[in-house]
């Protein structure tokens, strides 16, 4: 089978968050098993030149016209990516995948990869697209294109954040080619206020599957408190909602052979002598972050350092940890102002270290050196930080939210068998509740390092890889190309209305 990604990252071409692990992951397994598949990405100025990249030019419908893109096509890991690069504007520019100009940007990327599917007639069976930057396509597929095969094929929205939706003018509909009957048609919706309209909102309703990155987070998106003001829609389409866990590539993740980790170790190895190389990787990691020698825990946090992940929290774990004899180093990307000023009271003591700029290396190298990881989400998709933690022997500490409630087990949770037992999770975003849950994992590294042998075995023994979820994923897909034309009641905007 035949599938073609459409998505804003890939690691390690372009990261922000655990999207970009995802789709390299995904589609890494997809061809290990002998399948098919096409990842198209924006070609943002800042990726440098690609080796070995063939090159085509074919054009794109923008702004009333037919404008030139390069198509730049690599083979990496075996996994066939396709680049798009305007040549007539400088919408990718800039030096992150997110810019201010996002809306424009990924509606002229939608635009320009179904026109390229369409000249050179690649012959796939399913559109999978991710998160609000590509799901317009499903919208596109079924309207601008309906005079086209392309307009029969099915597509697959995956939602990995549903906080971030692509809000932005309906008028900006006309440039990629709308007429203004469509346009007139989404904006009178009632589910669109006044000129605006929500991309992730129009993908969820043209989608023919939704899937969500865990089963929990699938349940709470169609709640009020969690569905970010789409729970209705999301109610509405239920039927064709489901949640699969993300998987972790455990190639690319594995402390036997991460070049970043210059003590490895492996879930073979003895539990002394996995202890032992991690206390020589905490002590290289603290010699170069300048952080005191300490008796107590390394605790780590690695995350963008935003809302959803729990800042205030971030920082009382930091405080415990500090006034608790550990050390504790938080690895912070993309903050927000408010989010950093919490931190200033803790910058200058000894023990903490605040690192705000995304760096790979000093993330797996922590991630070896680590005796906790603390993950406080005031909600989690997924999560991926637990999973890799796990794998580097790192012991999570977690709020029980999401994804994190599908992959982590409480060790003294009595109804949950023993094999499962990998971490710590305490239920409602509240200082005492996790202030009780630093306490039982404190005592537990003070105290009984049976008990810790016990956890970091269960964690690095967990299979996290993408096996099961790409079994999950075929299923899937087999199932909607097994489908009729989906029927009217499953979508909440007419997709027979073709363009002229
Ligand atoms: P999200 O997708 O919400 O950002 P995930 O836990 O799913 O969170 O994935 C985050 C990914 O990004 C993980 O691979 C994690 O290691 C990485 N990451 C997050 N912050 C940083 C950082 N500051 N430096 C390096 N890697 C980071």
């Amino acid at each position: 089978m035949f599938v073609v990604h459409i998505a804003s990252e890939m690691a390690p071409f372009i990261k922000v968050g655990g999207l970009a692990d995802v789709i390299h992951g995904l589609s890494k397994k997809w061809i290990e098993k002998g399948e098919k598949t096409l990842v198209i990405l924006p070609k943002y100025s800042f990726i440098p030149p690609l080796k070995s990249a063939q090159e085509e030019i074919f054009s794109s419908f923008f702004e009333g016209n037919w404008v030139k893109n390069k198509a730049v096509s690599i083979t990496f890991e075996k996994i066939p990516i396709l680049f798009i690069e305007p040549l007539e504007n400088t919408l990718f520019s800039g030096e992150s995948a997110y810019t201010q100009n996002d809306f424009a940007k990924f509606l002229y990327f939608c635009r320009a990869c179904l026109d390229y599917l369409q000249q050179k007639n690649i012959p796939f069976d399913i559109l999978h697209l991710h998160d609000w930057h590509t799901s317009f396509c499903s919208f596109l597929i079924k309207t601008l294109f309906s005079q086209n095969s392309l307009a029969k094929k099915k597509t697959i929205l995956t939602i990995h954040n549903l906080l971030y939706q692509g809000i932005g003018p309906i008028s900006f509909l006309k440039k990629l080619g709308a007429s203004q009957k469509q346009t007139q048609k989404l904006a009178s919706s009632p589910l669109f206020e006044k000129s605006l309209i929500n991309l992730l909102q129009v993908g969820i309703q043209y989608a023919d599957w939704i899937t969500a990155v865990s089963p929990s987070y699938a349940q709470e998106i169609i709640t009020a408190k969690k569905g970010c003001g789409l729970h209705t829609i999301l109610r509405q389409r239920k039927r064709v909602l489901s949640g699969i866990v993300n998987g972790l590539d455990e190639d690319a993740w594995n402390p036997e052979k991460d070049l970043h980790v210059p003590f490895p170790f492996s879930y073979k190895n003895s539990p002394v002598e996995i202890d032992r190389q991690k206390r020589k990787n905490r002590s290289l990691l603290e010699k170069q972050l300048h952080l005191p020698e300490r008796k107590g825990p390394l605790v780590i946090a690695v995350c963008r350092l935003v809302e959803q992940k729990g800042p205030e929290l971030l920082a009382f774990a930091a405080r415990y940890t500090l006034q608790n004899g550990g050390n504790f180093v938080l690895l912070g990307s993309h903050p927000g102002e408010k989010d950093t000023a919490l931190f200033a009271p803790l910058i200058k003591k000894p023990g903490f270290h605040l690192h705000l700029i995304y760096d790979d290396g000093l993330a797996r190298l922590s991630f070896a050196a680590a005796d906790f990881i603390v993950i406080p989400s005031r909600f989690e998709p997924c999560g991926l930080t637990q999973l890799i933690a796990m794998r580097y022997a790192a012991i999570p500490i977690a709020r029980k939210t999401g994804g994190l409630q599908d992959t982590l087990f409480d060790i003294d949770d009595t109804s949950i068998s023993k094999e499962k037992k990998n971490g710590y999770l305490f239920e409602n975003y509240e200082e005492t509740e996790l202030e009780a849950t630093l306490k039982r994992a404190f005592n537990m590294w003070h105290k009984n390092p049976s008990q810790k042998t016990f956890l970091r075995k269960n964690g690095m023994q967990q299979k996290s890889g993408w096996e099961k979820s790409v079994e999950e994923y075929e299923k899937l897909y087999q199932k909607l190309l097994s489908l009729p034309e989906p029927s009217s009641s499953d979508i909440c905007g007419s997709q027979k209305d073709s363009l002229p």
